[in-house]
């Protein structure tokens, strides 16, 4: 006979068996006896609170014959059935991989049916929340007008991107995370029944790693047991708790330094998936990187201190990264934790992050500073600094007598409008041109569903980007990071991908523009200003006036450009001054 995970053989079959959730297996019990039942419910919490085991008891309860004070018996065919899975009357299904609207359609088909076997038709969509616009109007729908005998329980780790016309339909229940006593006394009873022997000490380190979820506690418990002659001692928990998080860590680094961006990508998102938190995931990322950058200096050191941590991996990455690519490393993430403060979507900058790092090692010099802004900006005003350094100095050889006007506008020129080849302005305009704010609401209701549709690499670039105008064909979606908005723009498969969800959700292929958002308010201002009453020509009157020396013009110009206003944030005043001059 195969082994069956703990969690499975495990998972509670009765209201009373759920551990932490004493108020809902109440409520649900009551509504069973009472015969009370809603036509939809909506479980809400985060992974391994016991959700879809609720779902499952619920559906034995309303359907059991012979329950007692709400719970199922377990032992009448319909609960079998329902428990093994094979009760055609209670349908599972799993929205993250079937997430279109012809499933969905199906079940408005077929609720009408009554049920067959069982006395209600029982539907559990399982990660509600990837369903498409389209499926969620098709469910709405049927939820609008329930067939009698038919109940919906949506269960959902993410209930914020569910629409709130379907949450007001539904009864709604928000599962809490485990206490660590809970899943503690659960363990405790498992091994019990199994008759093995087990530290009270390692049941608690289980219980604090797997962080408020039950499978998750039951997955390490398992491993622990197979690592340790079934015998759950404190070493063995430690060693395997530990090791399962370094682990992941050191695959991670490996993969940034190795510029996996996708795979490290995936990783983050393993993480992210265990229920780990952003912030707690970053402040690990520095305690490893100081762990390499001391094994480097003094490997018998962190031997002794991380005992069997040190495994081969951990080895191969110090022996391969270099210190200064490590304290870059720990810039980033300083700069990173800095920004999830003042944020709530920190996951988004975790995938930014991954994207950075594994983009940085690709270009190995770089000083900390700069690491917050654009990479190529900062190269290119860096190369424009230095030659207005040399100009200027050449313009202070020449006697003031003989001055050069015919050179000065040209310096300006280069200071004020940096060349910008990143957004296409010929590209952009006609989508201006037809814009309208009902194309740009159309668009910006989709755009959560169509980040659904994204793969996860996919979507860690279009994290931070938004709709800002669109028309009929066109739309122009701006990036918090330029980039990000660069490697959007080369990215072929992304574009079809895009392309693809947009055609699935609106029937529509606008064509896209990228632009940084911080340029977006200039390009949408010399738009505006070219398309009104005054023309281009009056702009280039502006910038020879400058000529004049007067300082308060320029200043007024470069209030409105990001480009030079970052170059006075990262270069002082010089720039400005040589404006002035
Ligand atoms: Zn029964």
């Amino acid at each position: 006979m195969s082994y069956q995970a703990l969690y499975r053989v495990w998972r509670p079959q009765r209201f009373d068996e759920v551990i932490g959730q004493k108020l809902i297996t109440q409520t649900l019990k009551n509504a069973v006896k009472t015969k009370q039942i809603s036509h939809a419910y909506l479980f809400a919490g985060p992974r391994g609170t016991g959700k879809t085991s609720m779902a499952k008891i619920f559906a034995k309860a309303v359907n059991c014959r012979h329950q007692e004070d709400g719970e199922p018996c377990n032992q009448c065919e319909t609960c079998k059935a329902i428990t093994k899975g094979t009760m055609n009357d209670v349908i599972e299904i799993d929205a993250a991989s079937n997430n279109g609207v012809e499933e969905i359609r199906d079940i408005r088909d077929k609720v009408k049916y009554a049920p067959t076997e069982a006395d209600y038709k029982v539907y559990i969509i399982d990660e509600v929340h990837m369903l498409s616009t389209g499926a969620f109007n098709a469910l709405l729908k049927t939820l609008e007008e329930p067939p009698a005998n038919v109940i919906f329980i949506l269960a959902t780790t993410e209930p914020h991107k569910i629409p709130a016309t379907i949450i007001s339909r539904t009864q709604r229940f928000d599962f809490k995370q485990i206490q660590a006593k809970d899943s503690l006394s659960r363990m405790a009873y498992i091994l019990k029944e199994k008759d093995l022997s087990y530290d009270d000490e390692a049941l608690k380190v289980i219980a604090k790693a797997s962080e408020g979820g039950m499978r998750d506690a039951l997955s390490i418990l398992d491993q622990v047991i197979s690592f340790g002659d079934d015998k759950v001692t404190l070493d063995n928990a430690l060693l395997v708790t530990g090791a399962v998080r370094k682990q992941l860590l050191v695959t991670y680094l490996t993969q940034v330094t190795h510029q996996e961006t996708q795979k490290a990508l995936m990783t983050v998102q393993e993480i992210l998936d265990e229920g780990k938190d952003p912030e707690r995931f970053t402040e690990d990322l520095v305690n490893l990187t100081r762990d390499l950058l001391l094994y480097q200096q003094s490997p018998e050191l962190v031997t002794q201190i991380e005992m069997d941590q040190v495994d081969s991996d951990f080895k191969q990455l110090a022996t391969e990264i270099k210190p200064q690519q490590l304290y870059d490393i720990i810039d980033d993430l300083n700069d990173i934790q800095q920004q999830m403060r003042f944020t709530t979507h920190e996951d988004v900058y975790l995938e930014v992050l991954t994207v950075r790092l594994a983009g940085r090692q690709a270009q190995p010099v770089q000083s900390g500073a700069t690491a917050q802004v654009d990479n190529t900006v900062i190269d290119r005003l860096e190369a424009e600094v230095s030659s207005l350094k040399k100009t200027v100095a050449e313009l202070q050889k020449i006697p003031a007598a003989g001055s050069t006007p015919s050179k000065r506008p040209a310096v300006m020129k280069t200071v004020a409008k940096p060349k910008r080849t990143q957004v296409n302005l010929s590209q952009v305009y006609p989508i201006l041109g037809a814009a309208t704010r009902q194309d740009l609401s159309a668009l910006q209701e989709v755009w959560p569903d169509l980040m659904n549709i994204l793969s996860i690499p996919q979507r860690s670039i279009m994290g931070v980007s938004k709709p800002v105008a669109a028309s009929p064909d066109g739309a122009i979606i701006a990036f918090d990071y330029a980039f990000l908005q660069q490697r959007a723009n080369a990215d072929q498969e992304l574009n079809d991908a895009l392309e693809n969800g947009l055609d699935r959700l609106t029937h529509k292929v606008p064509k896209l523009v990228f632009v940084p958002t911080d340029q977006w308010p200039q390009i949408r201002k010399t738009y505006l200003e070219q398309h009104q009453v005054t023309g281009q020509d009056n702009q280039e009157a502006d910038s020879s006036s400058q000529d004049d020396g007067q300082a308060s013009t320029g200043e007024a110009q470069s209030k409105d450009e990001p480009v030079v206003d970052k170059a006075k944030e990262l270069f002082g005043n010089d720039i400005i001054d040589v404006k002035a001059d």
